[in-house]
């Protein structure tokens, strides 16, 4: 950042180049006001002006390219002044906005120290234009990111209505289901990253099963590595389990290896595999893809990085995939690495994390007559089309439905019925969520599983239902295997109330 000097008279100009210079300071000396200006368009750290050299032309010059500065910039200017002038030209000084007046005589420390503020303060505005392009580049690729999947579904459902579609509607329904799932992935990576570089994921830790968990991983991975004709080897070399959050290594495995067909030409391979380096499992994710700079090696793992930024890209991305991996390998008290020979050479990244103590499996087991029942769940939601929509996915997995569209309605009807299980959305109007867990439990004890159902999945909202007396959290949209998963566990606790109670 070069400092500017524009001093008219005698050798002043010089003597402050020189002095600046014995403290590492870049000055660009300017031979008048016009050289002055032009220099400030281009960008620079700060500018001194003697007094003289402030006449009405460059008053005016002045404040009109100061005035057009854009709102991250306020460029320092100090003016070196007489008393007698400096009265009056802090009264320019205000007018012109980041000015500084030193009255003369000047001691040399007193300039070195404006200097070096102005230019702090300088290099402070840089970074914040810097953040504000990163922002505006990410909300560009952000819309962009939305807008296919969500152009595809409603394009497709469109079709679906129309009558004149040529195409199945189970084909259609197939298009609909893998792009909002698609869709749903974004939300959950974006609001993630939010949450970890906020640090507000906490570990679900539990004993994680490498070989079945990257086993299933590249499993779900099987269909798009075959419409590209990549194949996936597994080598394991440890079968051990990790002290882990499940969820969250998959996200990590998953990330990684969705990055290796992406950024892989069709009909390469990737070799995935689990090993162990003293107390650390190490997974390796392989590809004989594109490959990653040198340079850019180091910055992959930053938040929006992207090799190629462009919206242009084919098969985009949003640059938090890596950002995400790193936060979350990190939680688990280990790292991740990447290497590659360069472009065109593949790349490889490589998984660290503390293998640590394996917690006990609880086993519980089931009375198999008992849940042969139907089991009975309410629904207590207030957007329509989502009660409905998950009414039928309850049905169609075997319950016994009914729902209610608020809470004070919901809080009645399961005191009523007293339901095996029931789905109480948080953000509900008048009365939310929290509160109809508070009364049903004040009312009917432990006797039912209460899942609480929202649209955010901060660590806080978790805690504050478990407050309230709910039992699980699942964040919207519904999956079909999550809610298994709750009907399952509503067998057991009935199972559990029904011998005890
Ligand atoms: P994106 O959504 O862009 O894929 P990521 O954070 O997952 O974001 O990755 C950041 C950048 O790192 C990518 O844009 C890409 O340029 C590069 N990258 C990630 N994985 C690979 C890979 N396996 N091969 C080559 N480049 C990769």
């Amino acid at each position: 950042m070069r400092t500017l000097i524009l001093a008219p008279r005698g050798r002043d100009g010089e003597l402050t180049a020189q002095l600046l210079a014995t403290h590492d300071v870049v000055t660009q000396l300017c031979g008048s006001g016009e050289a002055l200006i032009a220099a400030i368009s281009e960008g620079a750290g700060c500018a001194i002006v003697t007094e003289e050299a402030i006449d009405q032309l460059l008053q005016r010059a002045l404040a009109k390219v100061l005035g057009d500065q854009p709102p991250w910039s306020d460029f320092p200017l100090i003016v070196l002044a007489s008393v007698q002038a400096a009265h009056h030209l802090q009264l320019m000084a205000s007018a012109l906005g980041n000015v500084t007046v030193i009255e003369r005589p000047i001691s040399p420390q007193t300039l070195i120290t404006a200097v070096r503020a102005a230019l702090r303060g300088r290099s402070r505005q840089y970074e914040a234009r810097t953040a504000i392009q990163q922002r505006d580049q990410f909300l560009a690729m952000l819309g962009h990111e939305l807008r296919t999947p969500l152009g595809a579904i409603v394009l497709a459902t469109e079709l679906a209505r129309s009558g004149v579609d040529r195409v199945q509607l189970g084909d259609r329904l197939e298009l609909i289901a893998r792009q909002s799932h698609l869709l749903a992935r974004l939300v959950d990576d974006l609001l993630d990253v939010a949450r970890v570089t906020t640090g507000k994921i906490r570990l679900r830790r539990d004993s994680v099963d490498v070989d079945s968990t990257i086993r299933a991983c590249i499993a779900a991975h099987a269909e798009q590595a075959r419409a590209r004709d990549i194949q996936i080897t597994y080598a394991a070399q440890f079968k051990g389990a990790i002290d882990a959050d499940t969820a969250r290594i998959e996200q990590v495995i998953n990330n990684l290896l969705s990055n290796a067909i992406k950024y892989s030409p069709n009909g390469r391979s990737i070799r995935v595999s689990a090993g162990v380096s003293g107390d650390l499992c190490e997974i390796r994710v392989r590809d004989h893809g594109i490959g990653i700079a040198q340079e850019m090696q180091s910055r992959v793992f930053d938040l929006f990085a992207q090799v190629d930024g462009s919206l242009a890209r084919s098969d985009g991305g949003m640059g938090i995939g890596l950002t995400l991996v790193d936060r979350l390998v990190r939680l688990h008290g280990g790292s991740v690495a990447v290497e590659s020979a360069g472009l065109g050479h593949g790349s490889e990244f490589t998984v660290r994390v503390p293998i640590g103590a394996p917690t006990a499996h609880t086993v519980v087991s089931i009375d198999s007559a008992r849940n042969a029942e139907r089991l009975r769940v309410a629904l207590v939601e207030d957007n329509e089309d989502l009660r409905v929509l998950t009414a039928n996915l309850l049905e169609a997995l075997g319950c016994a439905v009914e729902a209610a569209p608020d809470g004070p309605d919901g809080i009645d009807m399961i005191v009523q019925s007293k339901p095996d299980l029931a789905f109480v959305d948080i953000g509900l109007p008048t009365l939310d969520g929290f509160e109809v867990a508070r009364q049903v439990r004040a009312q009917l004890g432990d006797s039912l599983l209460l899942v609480a159902v929202t649209g955010f999945g901060r660590d806080q909202d978790r805690e504050r239902a478990r407050a309230a007396g709910f039992d699980n959290f699942v964040t919207k949209p519904l999956g079909i295997d999550s809610v298994r998963d709750l009907l399952d566990r509503a067998r057991k606790t009935r199972t559990r109330v029904t011998n005890h109670g």
